[in-house]
């Protein structure tokens, strides 16, 4: 490929790896974040900053920059985004691969309920559950909705909207220890853990916490992204780039 631009749709640790690969591999990477964080770990290499104005801004950008081909490293929850990187790749006539960590999958020990979304997640849990939620910054207000429902919740940075007295705010940035999080889990006397499937390493051992505690898991499953080549290391990224 005598083209070696490659834009790589960031906002995730897996990003940052994949362009260190890609920087070693001799590709010329850039990555975008969303703006979204305000104080994200950058990557090596060029960055670039805010959203592109949708799928037409996003096929604007890649034909004015002379991209060879988009990198798709968002979160699994990530859903627009990929949409948009799919579609309007496809559009520059150029290649579009994402990097896919793999799902968790639940042990025999496990008792999840696994959901479709944030709604179901929050009609599911039982009267006066007390529970760990840990979903990000932006999707908590419907769990606050439900006045019997209290318990942590934990996030990189602060929330737009402050939290009920019933409930406790813990800023945090993953990995965490699996003895970290099981002290967590019974201090607050934690009766349900709410998580997305953003699988990992990171951010397992609240899984394996709520394990040894038989503390069941609201598992909100993973949002379609386009159907397209997806691989699960930086490395046979690269690869297929190469
Ligand atoms: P989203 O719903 O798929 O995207 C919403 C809009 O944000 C997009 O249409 C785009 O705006 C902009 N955007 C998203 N990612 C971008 C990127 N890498 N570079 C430039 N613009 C981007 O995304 P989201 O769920 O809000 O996530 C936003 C960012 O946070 C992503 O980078 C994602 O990897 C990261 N993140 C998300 C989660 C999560 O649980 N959703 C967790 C950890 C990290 P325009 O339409 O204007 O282009």
């Amino acid at each position: 490929m005598p083209n070696k631009r490659i834009l790589v749709l960031g906002g995730t640790s897996d990003a940052n790896v994949l362009a260190k690969e890609l920087l070693k591999a001799g590709f010329d990477a850039v990555t975008s974040f969303a703006g979204v964080t305000e104080n994200p770990v950058l990557p090596e290499g060029e960055i670039r900053v805010g959203g592109f104005g949708g799928e037409d801004g996003l096929y604007d950008y890649l034909k004015a920059e002379g991209y060879a081909a988009v990198a798709d490293a968002t979160h699994p929850f990530a859903a627009q985004i990929s949409r948009h990187g799919f579609n309007a790749a496809e559009r520059a006539g150029i290649p579009y691969l994402r990097l896919e960590r793999a799902a968790w999958t639940p042990l025999p020990a496990d008792n999840w309920i696994s959901v479709q979304n944030t709604e179901a997640a929050v009609a599911v849990l039982p009267n006066a559950s007390r529970i760990m939620l840990t979903i990000g910054r932006k999707e908590i207000s419907a769990f606050l909705t439900r006045d019997d429902l209290s318990g942590v919740a934990r996030m990189i940075e602060k929330p737009a909207i402050e939290l009920p007295s019933n409930w406790v705010l813990v800023l945090a940035r993953p990995p965490f220890s699996v003895e970290a999080e099981r002290e967590l889990l019974a201090f607050q006397k934690i009766t349900h853990l709410v998580t997305k499937n953003a699988g990992g390493k990171l951010t397992v051992a609240k899984l394996m916490a709520a394990r040894a505690q038989r503390i069941p898991v609201v598992m909100i499953e993973r949002p379609q992204k386009p159907s397209a080549p997806a691989f699960g290391s930086a490395s046979a990224l690269v690869a297929a780039l190469a």
